[in-house]
């Protein structure tokens, strides 16, 4: 019973931190009160989320809710958005661990809205940064919610890869942290499922992958112990956990050929879930048990539910699992000999299948008109920090950016790497307006940035920090060759020509030398900057000065 087997279907999501696994919120009472009560959380969470006066970690903590509770209401765009804003919020907040989490939460948002591709790559970004920063909490959430992506996608190779590697890797043990549990549980509940479906779709594997599931079997015998264990306190457990309990012990009985343990436990959930008035859970606990009937050859019962499970996917509005439950009853129709029925099975499997996709190109078409909007977003975030960050009469970096470059260059002083700083202060320049006017005095200042700039290196700066006053900031240089450099500098304004603005025109500017040592704080080396610049001034102007060396101060009464 191998090639022809009717059933793989896929567990219940077993994703964590979402709404859907009842590890933050999903209880009996709410999954009975439906989605009205999953709308109420999501306002709330969405509160919270866009309260101004809450942190950033907080409020990306709560858009990553928001984005659950959007996908467990099935509104794709919404869920996007939200995963998109808890992403925003964690780089503000600018801690590793919520971006790390946020990382996961748009992978999910993407795995929903099949964008596959870019949810592998939001694993790895998660995964990158998970391991940069020494997370093993963080490392283990992508494992285990990445292996919920492959068994989502019927991908049980993979998915058990994902959770192999965890396993042997030193991050494991962040998921034996007691407040880890739910993560540890879902780990157990998704190992489970995704060996004994690899082991029981039997295939020819590669003898690499052979050897690491002989391996696995051991751990696959322990974690069933931990799910039986989970379901001997199933009173204190939510619904959406017991059933996904009962769901991985049943395929795990049907690798190990227990066929009677299968039939006890599908029973069981069908039960369960037929308490809850929930349609798509109890459908899949129905696809469940027919799989189990036609494994033990009963195959009036495996139509009779994976029938009924059409019925109730077709009543939740899910037409992937009604889709995919026609064409498990398809395939037993087939091994019953019943041919006919078989055959206009599949030509409605065919049907929904076109049906999914339209769907499916609708929504990729929306959700990826979001993510291009978020894309966009932060470009113009980008541009909007970029111009924060200039003069807009001059294009020349602004006293902001000035003081970031000097508080990098301090940092770097006290690491015993000095740098220096002058100031530029253009000589009677009240004048040059009150002669030729305001226009032309702009004019003088635009030219001034242009050519000062182009006589610096790369790793200088000429910054305006206001009205006709400029920084030149000259990095690992000392005070007597920025006094070089300012000379120079000196020497272009007066040698400029400046007649073409206005006929008479001529710029000069006094400059005040200081080193940047790292025993002053930026503040102390800017006064002894404006001190050396007023001794420019009182010097006649067109001048450079730097600070008085101790020899000349002792001379100085
Ligand atoms: P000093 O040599 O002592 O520095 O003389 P000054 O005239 O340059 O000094 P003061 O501080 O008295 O005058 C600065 C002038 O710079 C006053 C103001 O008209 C001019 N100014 C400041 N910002 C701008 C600007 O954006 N555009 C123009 N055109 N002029 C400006
Ligand atoms: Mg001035
Ligand atoms: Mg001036």
């Amino acid at each position: 019973m191998t090639d022809n087997d009717p059933a793989t279907q896929q567990l219940p999501g077993a994703r964590l931190g979402s709404a859907s696994t009842g590890a933050e919120t999903g209880d009996l009472a709410q999954i009975r009160a439906g989605t009205s009560a999953i709308r109420a959380e999501l306002r709330a969470a969405l509160d919270r989320a866009t309260d101004p006066d809450s942190a950033a970690d907080t409020r990306s903590l709560a858009y990553r809710e928001a984005a659950y509770f959007a996908l467990d209401l099935r509104d794709l765009k919404a869920g996007m958005e939200h995963a998109l804003n808890c992403l925003h919020w964690a780089r503000v907040s600018g801690e590793a661990t919520v971006q790390v989490k946020a990382h996961v939460t748009l992978a999910l948002a993407m795995m929903e809205s099949y964008d596959d591709a870019g949810a592998q790559r939001e694993f790895m970004a998660a995964l990158i940064l998970a391991e940069e920063i020494g997370d093993a909490r963080g490392v283990a959430l992508v494992a285990v919610n990445a292996s919920h992506f492959e068994l989502e996608r019927r991908n049980y190779l993979q998915a058990a890869q994902h959770l192999l590697e965890l396993l042997n890797s030193a991050s494991m043990q962040a998921l034996r942290e007691p407040d880890a549990r739910g993560l540890w549980e879902t780990f157990h509940i998704n190992f489970v499922v995704s060996v004994s479906e690899t082991l029981l779709a039997g295939t020819e594997l590669d003898p690499d992958i052979k050897a690491l599931l002989q391996a696995a079997e051991g751990q696959l015998a322990v974690s069933a112990g931990v799910l039986a264990a989970m379901l001997s306190e199933r009173h204190d457990r939510s619904l959406l956990e017991t059933a996904a309990v009962l769901d991985a012990l049943t395929r795990h009985a049907l690798w190990t050929g227990d066929l009677t343990v299968a039939q006890t436990l599908a029973d069981d959930h069908v039960r369960l879930t037929g308490e809850a008035d929930f349609p798509l859970l109890y459908g899949r606990a129905l696809l469940d048990r027919s799989r189990v009937y036609a494994r033990s050859g009963d195959l009036e019962r495996a139509i009779l539910d994976a029938g009924q499970a059409v019925g109730y996917f077709h009543e939740a509005a899910s037409e992937l699992w009604e889709t995919r439950s026609r064409e498990q009853l398809a395939a037993i129709y087939a091994r019953g000999g019943r041919y006919r029925e078989a055959f206009e099975t599949q030509q409605e499997v065919t049907r929904g299948m076109e049906n999914l996709y339209r769907d499916y190109h609708q929504q990729r078409a929306l959700v990826r008109q979001i993510a291009q909007q978020a894309r966009e977003a932060e470009v113009r975030a980008e541009a909007l920090a970029e111009a924060a960050l200039r003069d807009p009469l001059t294009g020349a970096p602004n006293r902001t950016r000035a003081m970031q470059v000097l508080a990098e260059l301090h940092a770097r002083a006290r690491q015993g790497h000095p740098s220096a700083v002058a100031l530029l202060d253009l000589d009677l320049f009240k004048r040059v307006n009150d002669t030729f006017g305001h226009l032309v005095g702009d004019a003088v200042l635009t030219r001034v940035t242009r050519l000062l700039s182009a006589e610096l290196r790369e790793q200088d700066l000429l910054a305006r920090l206001g009205g006709e006053e400029f920084i030149v900031i000259l990095s690992d240089v000392t005070a007597q060759e920025a006094e070089v450099v300012c000379a120079r500098l000196r020497e272009t304004l007066q040698n400029a020509s400046w007649a073409d603005l206005a006929p008479g025109l001529v710029t000069t500017g006094s400059f005040g030398v200081a080193v940047l040592d790292g025993q002053q704080d930026i503040t102390g080396v800017l006064t002894l900057a404006d001190r050396a610049l007023y001794a420019a001034k009182a010097a006649g102007r067109n001048a450079v000065r730097g600070v008085p060396r101790p020899a000349e101060l002792v001379r100085d009464p």
